[in-house]
Formats: structure tokens, C-alpha cells, sequence
């Protein structure tokens, strides 16, 4: 599918020394429906790094603008370069290669990545996908033989990842500042067709994609509040309206239960901090709601009213869904007045006593409480007598709670000191454990899974990761 010229620049990726695959998704591979069963592995470690591009394919940087920690910023692709569109049955992937060396939008930066940050994107982004939070997925890394200089020198690396499209807030607000004023009815019209062609009849198509959008944000940012899962950079250009999950740069799984965690070493506020997250999502739709007023109505007030409405329902939605989310959390499908109150006391029970997020969760649904400080807590006890009356008056039998709550809870998460750990062994040469520990990540919800401890507890003092990299 085209997108209107300004909105990309052809770009060919820069060519590697000596391109070797450090590690390659056979999953996902198959779910594509590719086959490489007749290349040699270096016949996909060139693929993969775009030193052989294949027949016929015309590749692209996109254009796009995005609000960055609140401020408005031209970028685009800086070192990204779309390789194509992959066609499955009915769906459409665009294939991107991140870290390819520098395009129109690179601005100062060089275009390239370095191994860790990739390997990253790579782990937690599958991770995401087994949690079943929408994703961008990873196909590959490969090395490219070549150093990336940052603080200090790093292998580079090439991710090659997979979206719906890479359509984002930002494009929108990228439209609106040419000089075609035909530009974002255009893209609206491309964005409408690739993902809500529900919506092509309709006779008020701006308002009823802005409401499309707020709905499918609203359930994203509610998916990421159930796993505890901090984003870290919600500039409106890392919004996609594919309503996946993209930019995986210095995000974060929350250890012990604190509203206010923060782990971007460039958050100096916490604009992004956890709690914040359906704050921004409702600043981030309020910036494309602004893009598409002359498309909502030809008179500026009644626009204005229209997309004022549509924003402000936001809150009242996310509000309803994550209250739902949390029911399914401890175990509750009927809903009660008073559900909010239980919820809202487990939660500042689990923050004053710096209770594991996951875990407890999680734990609560096992026959007999662990044998664990915070589960004899004078304040713990009184809430889970509580509990205990209102999952009666709900399921009858504690069986099928848990059946609830252990699909909305998972037992793993990619915990920070182990995404560390595993990424400090591959810059030393060893990518088993990053595979192993990808394995283990795949079945997060699973309560039959024998692992070990490590994986699921909480890090040690010594382990805790404090502060995360964008690892630009
Ligand atoms: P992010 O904060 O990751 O969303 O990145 C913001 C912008 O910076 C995007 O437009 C990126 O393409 C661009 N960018 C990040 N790292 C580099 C780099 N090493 N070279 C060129 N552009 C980059
Ligand atoms: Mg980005």
C-alpha cells in the first residue's frame, strides 16, 4: 500500500563487513509463513542485514513528527528503513530494519545500534507477545561485524522487526505541518483502510476513527497496567495506531508495587512514570485528535466540541476497563460497587509493604498463603478476609477464581536483572542464555511449568536494576 511521497524517502541500508545472525525467531518465522529452509545461514545473516536486498523491493525511511517529553519535534526514521510489506491471507506486516546505517531523518545520529539495546527490544517485545499485550515482534538480530561508538565501543547489530504498520501519532502530526492540506485526509484514509476498514462507509470517518483510536489505546495502556509493564518513552511518535506496542527502548517491568516507578535515566520528572501512563495516553489521543478537526467537522466549534467529547470520555473508559482488569486480577467476574475500594486497599497494602507486583498476584491464587512476611501482614490479612467474602458472593468456589486469575496474571515477566544478566552474557559471546531465557519466557501464564526460583523471584538488593538506557 502507498502512502502519499511525503511521507517517506528512499533509503538503501548500509552495507556490513561481515554480517552473522546472533539470533533468529523460527517462531514467528512459520507464523509469516516464510521459508529459508533453502538458504545458507549466510544467505539470511545478508538478508537480514540488508547487504543482499531482494528483487524488485523499493526500500524506505518514514517521515514523522512527534511531541518528545511534551515538546513538538520533527523526526522520521533516523535509523530505521522499512525493507517492505509482507502479505498473510488478509493481514499485512510492514519488515523493519533498525540499526542500518543513517537515512534523511537521522539527523545527528549515525543510524546504527548497538548489540544490547537490540538484544532488548528482542526479548521484551516476544515477551510482550506471549503476555498477550499487541507488539511489534522480532524476527532477528544480526551482528554486523562493525562497532557502534557510544559511551564506549559496542558490537552493532541490526533488528529486523515486524508491525501491523508503523503509522503513528506523530505521522498524523507530520501531516498537518505541510503544505498539502489534502495530506491528512489522505493518511487518515490509508490508516482507516490498512486497520479499521470497518470504517470506510462511514459518513463521519474522522470522529469515528478518533473513537476507534481512544478504544484501542484506552485497552492497551490497561493490558500494560495489568503486567506492570513501564513503557519509559510515550512521545506521541512512539504511539502506533496499529495499536501495538513499539519503541522499546528504555522500558520496564515494575519490581515491587510503586505507583510512582520511573526507570528512563532521561524521565528526570516521571512524566512517564507508571501511574502516569493513562495520563499521557489521553494527552498523546488529545494530540491526534488535534490533527484531524477539519476532517471531524468543516465548522470549527462543532470539530472542537466533537474531539473535546471524544477526549474526554477517555478517562470514564480507561476507568471502567482497568477497573474490570483488576477484578479479573483478584479473581472477581461480577461486578460490585465496593470493588474499587478492595482493589484500591490491596494496592496501598502492597505499595506501604513494597510487595512484588507479579507475585503477588499471582500468589494469591495458590490454596494456602506462602509463607512470606507480606502475606502475614495484620493490614494483608484484614483486606484478604475481605476478599475472601466478596469472591463467595461472586464465583462460589475458589477453583474457578484461580482459573480467572491465573490467566490474568502471569507468573513470569522479563524482570530487569535478568534481562540484564542474559544481555551482559551475549556482549561477552555467550547468546544460549538470551535463548533459554526467550524459551522461558513463553509461557508466562502457565502454572504447570517447572522453573526455576530465579525466574520468577524478585532481585536481591545487589541485583536491582535501577535506572534504564534508550539505547540510542
Ligand atoms: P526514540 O526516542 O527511540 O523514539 O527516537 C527518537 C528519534 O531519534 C527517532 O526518530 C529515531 O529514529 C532517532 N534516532 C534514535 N537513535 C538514532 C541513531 N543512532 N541515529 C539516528 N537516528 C536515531
Ligand atoms: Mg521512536
Amino acid at each position: 500500500m502507498n502512502l502519499p511521497s511525503e511521507f517517506h524517502s528512499y533509503v538503501k541500508p548500509k552495507k556490513v563487513i561481515s554480517p552473522k545472525l546472533a539470533i533468529f525467531n523460527d517462531d514467528l518465522c512459520s507464523e509469516l509463513g516464510f521459508d529459508f529452509s533453502s538458504f545458507k545461514p549466510e544467505d539470511i545473516s545478508n538478508l537480514l542485514s540488508g547487504n543482499t536486498i531482494p528483487e524488485g523491493s523499493s526500500l524506505i525511511a518514514q517521515a514523522y513528527a512527534g511531541h518528545q517529553f511534551g515538546h513538538f519535534t520533527i523526526l522520521g526514521d533516523g535509523r530505521a528503513i522499512l525493507l517492505g510489506e509482507h502479505v498473510l491471507g488478509d493481514k499485512r506486516f510492514d519488515i523493519q530494519f533498525k540499526g542500518s546505517g543513517p537515512t534523511p531523518y537521522s539527523r545527528n545520529g549515525d543510524g546504527l545500534a548497538a548489540i544490547g539495546p537490540m538484544l532488548r527490544e528482542y526479548i521484551v517485545s516476544e515477551a510482550m507477545h506471549y503476555l498477550n499485550i499487541p507488539t511489534c515482534r522480532s524476527l532477528a538480530v544480526v551482528e554486523t561485524g562493525e562497532e557502534v561508538i557510544r559511551e564506549q565501543k559496542y558490537p552493532g547489530a541490526i533488528l529486523t522487526r515486524i508491525s501491523k504498520s508503523h503509522i503513528r501519532v506523530g505521522t498524523f502530526q507530520f501531516a498537518v505541518i505541510q503544505e498539502d492540506k489534502d495530506l491528512v485526509n489522505k493518511l487518515l484514509n490509508y490508516t482507516i483502510e490498512r486497520h479499521f476498514p470497518n470504517l470506510i462507509e462511514s459518513k463521519s470517518k474522522a470522529l469515528d476513527f478518533l473513537y476507534a483510536i481512544i478504544e484501542q489505546q484506552a485497552d492497551l495502556v490497561t493490558n500494560w497496567m495489568r503486567i506492570g509493564f513501564i513503557h519509559g518513552v510515550m512521545n506521541t511518535d512512539n504511539v502506533a495506531l496499529s495499536g501495538e506496542t513499539i519503541d522499546y527502548g528504555p522500558c520496564a517491568f515494575m519490581d515491587h508495587y510503586d505507583p510512582l516507578t520511573v526507570f528512563s535515566s532521561i524521565d528526570h520528572q516521571g512524566r512517564y512514570s507508571f501511574v502516569n501512563q493513562p495520563i499521557i495516553t489521553q494527552w498523546n489521543l488529545a494530540r491526534l485528535a488535534e490533527t484531524i478537526l477539519p476532517l471531524i467537522s468543516d465548522k470549527q466549534e462543532n470539530a472542537l466540541k466533537l474531539a473535546e467529547e471524544a477526549i474526554n470520555m477517555f478517562a470514564d473508559l480507561y476507568q471502567s476497563k482497568w477497573l474490570d482488569m483488576m477484578r479479573l486480577k483478584i479473581g472477581l467476574l461480577t461486578k460490585e460497587n465496593e470493588d474499587k475500594d478492595l482493589i484500591s486497599e490491596l494496592l496501598d497494602v502492597m505499595q506501604k509493604h513494597k510487595a512484588d507486583f507479579t507475585n503477588t498476584f499471582r500468589l494469591l491464587s495458590e490454596n494456602t498463603l506462602p509463607d512470606d512476611e507480606f502475606f502475614k501482614a495484620e493490614e494483608f490479612l484484614s483486606w484478604y478476609k475481605k476478599w475472601k467474602v466478596r469472591l463467595e458472593k461472586d464465583l462460589k468456589s475458589f477453583e474457578n477464581a484461580r482459573t480467572i486469575m491465573e490467566t490474568n496474571n502471569p507468573k513470569i515477566i522479563p524482570r530487569n536483572h535478568l534481562v540484564e544478566r542474559a544481555l551482559k552474557k551475549a556482549e561477552e559471546g555467550d547468546l544460549e542464555t538470551i535463548k533459554e531465557y526467550i524459551q522461558i519466557l513463553k509461557n508466562p501464564y502457565d502454572s504447570q511449568i517447572n522453573i526455576a526460583d530465579e525466574y520468577f523471584m524478585p532481585p536481591n538488593d545487589n541485583e536491582k536494576v535501577l535506572q534504564t538506557f534508550c539505547g540510542t
